[in-house]
């Protein structure tokens, strides 16, 4: 049973939940880095090996967010996100599993190997994908498609929340602090005084900082933003908290209602670098050290980035004596041998700029 329901069993009654994954998934020590980076305990939260086909942290939001259309008898969803969203990716692959429907739209970004891989994979997976160049033409083309899927369908589709982070979304967090505590219990790790992880769409943090406080852990929560700050920042972090802490109020009052002053956390603002999916320098060098020490695969879009910030914290030793848990919420499949005979002219025009033209020079 998951860690959440079997604390709040009035919640499984309620909140619709399918399994996709593997839990929980592992913890392990960075023995290695823990001396280099002079970390007393540092660990890792393998959300990197949260299942198959894919994995990630995107998959636990994904139980709910597809649960909660297969009992509702939705029939499609639609997904945005950026050209290279690991999100849509997920989403796509995992609809296909359940007999979902769904359309992907995407917004241009930067380019990034990351990219071309991920549009591959949708096409591997035969993805309805729609790309735009900015959010305005990106929103006239879904409301178009939303009207004919509405007249084909007699039905309206779900609209996914960028990255998955609803409230429903964000559940899927709320359960992993649980499924840590009792990891914790079991003896896996000591309690973490910090947990570093990257902050996107924030249905991951916003998901550890209320279940963190519900579970009793004294754990701060350290999101670390890797996107614009008009999105992602201390007020539209706490809505989402307040909003998702609302709806498991709402379902058991068993589950408290916590004042906002409540939560344990601390953004960080200075891995960001110039712009979102921008790979640093900083960022990079964090992927090299995980890479070459522990074996463990980051990206540079997120996780680069939140490592990045921990790394900076250990060498201003601010993390001497401390027990700190990083987050990694990097998909570790590979699909290689998927996409390697594919050719991305099958891709619509719009997303053939990321394969003729260069990635980003930190990236090659
Ligand atoms: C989406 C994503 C994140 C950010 O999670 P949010 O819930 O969107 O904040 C972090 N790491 C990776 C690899 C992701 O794909």
């Amino acid at each position: 049973m998951l860690s959440l329901f079997s604390k709040y069993p009035g919640l499984e009654k309620r909140i619709p939940h399918y399994k996709l994954g593997d839990y929980p998934t592992p913890v392990g020590k960075l023995s290695t880095l823990s001396s280099e980076l002079k970390v007393e305990n540092l660990y890792v939260k393998r959300d990197d090996l949260s299942g198959e086909p894919y994995s990630g942290n995107k998959v636990r939001k994904l139980e709910f967010i597809y649960a909660n259309i297969l009992a509702k008898k939705i029939k499609g969803i639609f997904v945005f996100g950026y050209g290279g969203s690991n999100f849509v990716v997920a989403a796509n692959i995992y609809a296909k599993k359940l007999g979902i429907k769904c359309l992907t739209f995407l917004v241009s970004q930067v380019n990034a190997n990351y990219v071309r891989k991920n549009l591959l994979v949708g096409t591997y997976y035969k993805a309805k994908i729609f790309h735009y160049s900015n959010y305005f033409t990106m929103t006239l083309g879904s409301i178009y498609y939303y009207l004919s899927f509405a007249l084909k369908n007699r039905s309206l589709p779900q609209l996914a929340s960028f990255g998955g982070s609803s409230a429903i979304g964000t559940v899927g967090f709320v359960n992993a602090a649980f499924e840590l505590k009792e990891q914790i219990k079991n003896g896996d790790l000591p309690e973490p005084d910090f947990i570093y992880v990257a902050l996107g769409s924030m249905g991951t943090a916003a998901g550890l900082i209320l279940g963190a406080k519900a579970a009793g852990l004294k754990s701060k929560i350290i999101p670390v933003r890797v996107v614009m700050k008009a999105y992602t920042n201390e007020k539209t972090l706490n809505k989402l908290i307040l909003k998702t802490n609302k709806y498991l109020h709402k379902l058991d009052d068993n589950f408290p209602l916590f004042p906002i002053e409540a939560f344990n956390y601390e953004i960080r603002h200075d891995a960001y670098g110039k712009g979102y999916a921008y790979f640093t320098s900083e960022g990079q060098e964090a992927v090299k050290l995980l890479r070459e020490k522990e074996d463990i695969k980051l990206e540079g879009t997120y996780s680069g980035k939140a490592f990045a910030a921990l790394i900076k914290s250990a060498r201003n030793d601010s993390l001497k004596d401390k027990v700190v848990l990083f987050w990694n919420t990097q998909n570790s499949v590979r699909f290689e041998d998927q996409i390697s005979k594919l050719d991305y002219h099958e891709l619509p025009k719009s997303c053939h700029q990321y394969f003729d033209n260069e990635v980003q020079e930190l990236d090659r």
